[in-house]
C-alpha cells in the first residue's frame, strides 16, 4: 500500500488543493491531508476548522485521511510510516521554495521523497490568500472552494 502525506496550511482548503489531491490519488493508494499549524501563530481559521472544511471537501472521496499536526513534516511521516510528501506547484516561485524544503527534508530523512504535482491550469491562480481576501472583504468565495464546503458557519464563528 503506497501512502503519501499532502501537508499544508490549508487556511482554507481550495479547489487548487483538491485538484492536487485528485492527482495524488492517481499515484498513491492513500493520501493523508495534513493540516500543519504553529501553536504560536493563530492563522485565519483555527486548525480544527481547517480539518472540518477538508472533511467536507473530501467526503465521498475514498482513501483520504485528514489530520492536523504541529512540528516537522518529516516527523509526521515517521509517525505515520509514510515515505512520500506531495506538494503542488503553481509558479516558478513555488518551485524554488518547494525544492529548498524538499532538500532540507531529504537531508533530515534520506528515504523520504517529495513529489511535486503541477497545478491544473484552471486552478493555478487560486490560493488560500485570495480566498481569505475575498472573505474579509465580504465577497463570495464559494467559486474557489470545493463543492460540499459550507464556509459561512465557519466565517460567522470567527466574528
Ligand atoms: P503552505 O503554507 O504549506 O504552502 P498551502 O495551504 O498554501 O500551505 O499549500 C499547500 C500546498 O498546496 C503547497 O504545496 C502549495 O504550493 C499547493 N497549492 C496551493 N494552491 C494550489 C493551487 N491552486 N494549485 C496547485 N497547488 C496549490
Amino acid at each position: 500500500m503506497k501512502t503519501a502525506i499532502f501537508p499544508g496550511s490549508f487556511d482554507p482548503f481550495t479547489l487548487g488543493h483538491l485538484d492536487v489531491l485528485h492527482s495524488a490519488l492517481q499515484l498513491f493508494d492513500k493520501v493523508i491531508v495534513a493540516v500543519g499549524y504553529n501553536s504560536s501563530k493563530s492563522g485565519f481559521f483555527p486548525p480544527k476548522t481547517r480539518v472540518e472544511i477538508i472533511r467536507q471537501a473530501v467526503s465521498g472521496i475514498p482513501n483520504v485521511e485528514v489530520c492536523s499536526y504541529t512540528g516537522l513534516t518529516v516527523d509526521l511521516c515517521k509517525e505515520k510510516d509514510v515515505k512520500f510528501i506531495v506538494r503542488g506547484l503553481r509558479t516558478t516561485t513555488d518551485f524554488e521554495l518547494e525544492s529548498v524544503i524538499a532538500q532540507a527534508n531529504r537531508k533530515m530523512e534520506g528515504d523520504i521523497l517529495s513529489v511535486f504535482i503541477p497545478a491544473g491550469h484552471e486552478y493555478s491562480f487560486i490560493s488560500s490568500t485570495v480566498v481569505r481576501d475575498v472573505i474579509v472583504n465580504g465577497g463570495d468565495a464559494s467559486s474557489f472552494l470545493p463543492e460540499g464546503v459550507d464556509i459561512e458557519p465557519f466565517i460567522k464563528a470567527r466574528k
